[in-house]
């Protein structure tokens, strides 16, 4: 028997404060499942240009795995592992993506305990960002005395899962650059959907590196943040969504953000 082609599109509301009518809460945007990429679904039917016409700020990857999507201010970037930063066409496919519409109601200087780690960066956030069981979309321009990001290959059929995907990565450190770093904070309950607390891609000023960032260490910087209290998943109608194995993956999400 044939299974039924159809999208399958969910709306959640989340966290409480969302007004009926909507006002002053935007959505988070979110194509297919942080598990459906861990388990090698890597092909969606969802386009740049198509994400693009309601979103201006995103994080995600693109069709085979090829490298990381990361934007702002409504332009899309394609960080590929032979190293390029360009800015993506909206036919690019997707086969997962955070995507929301970046109104930000927090700005401020980042303090000196923001410097040193990633994870000093994210315990100052956490402490500023008032409600941990919301997501949050932060935007972050600045200067930082190290960054280390990295990239997939794209990949070929039969995809392997992406532990084993990541393998293969590039890598890259700089030290002493500028640039913006595109931030979304998942609250927990959202593992197996999204990547639960912080996942952090990056482009440098001069476009020179980017991609998703494994670590990393501020100098200083400018904070803008928004709340999102609301969330809209689309399942992909693809047949790799359809057939991939789902299940708690973790352990393996731990392994392929690593390297903190
Ligand atoms: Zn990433």
């Amino acid at each position: 028997m044939k299974i039924a082609r159809a999208v399958a599109t969910a709306l959640l509301t989340l966290a409480g404060v969302a007004r009926a009518d909507g006002a002053g809460s935007q959505s988070l945007y979110v194509y297919s499942t942080i598990n459906a990429l861990l388990a090698g679904a890597y092909e969606g039917d969802q386009t740049v240009g198509s994400v693009r016409q309601h979103n201006d700020f995103a994080i995600g990857t693109f069709n085979g795995l090829d490298g990381e999507l990361v934007a702002w201010d409504g332009v899309f970037f394609h960080v590929r592992a032979d190293g390029s930063v360009k800015p993506a066409s909206d036919d690019e496919r997707i086969p997962l993506v955070y995507a929301l519409p970046f109104k930000p109601t927090v700005s401020s200087e980042l303090g000196a305990d923001a410097a040193g780690s990633l994870k000093a960066l994210e315990a100052s956030l956490d402490k500023q960002l008032a409600n941990p069981n919301a997501f949050w979309a932060v935007q972050i321009r600045g200067r930082l005395a190290s960054v280390t990001t990295r990239a997939i290959p794209r990949q070929a059929r039969p995809y392997v899962p992406l532990a084993e995907a990541a393998k293969h990565q590039a890598t890259w450190t700089r030290t002493d650059l500028d640039g913006t770093l595109i931030g979304l904070r998942s609250p927990a309950f959202s593992a197996g959907i999204s990547v639960p607390g912080w996942h952090w891609h990056f482009v440098s000023g001069d476009k020179s590196i980017g991609g998703h960032v494994l670590a990393g260490s501020l100098s200083s910087g400018v904070l803008r943040a928004q709340e999102l209290t609301r969330m809209q998943l689309e399942l992909p109608a693809t047949s790799d969504f359809l057939a991939v194995d789902q299940r708690d993956r973790s352990s393996e999400l731990k392994q392929v953000e690593g390297a903190r």
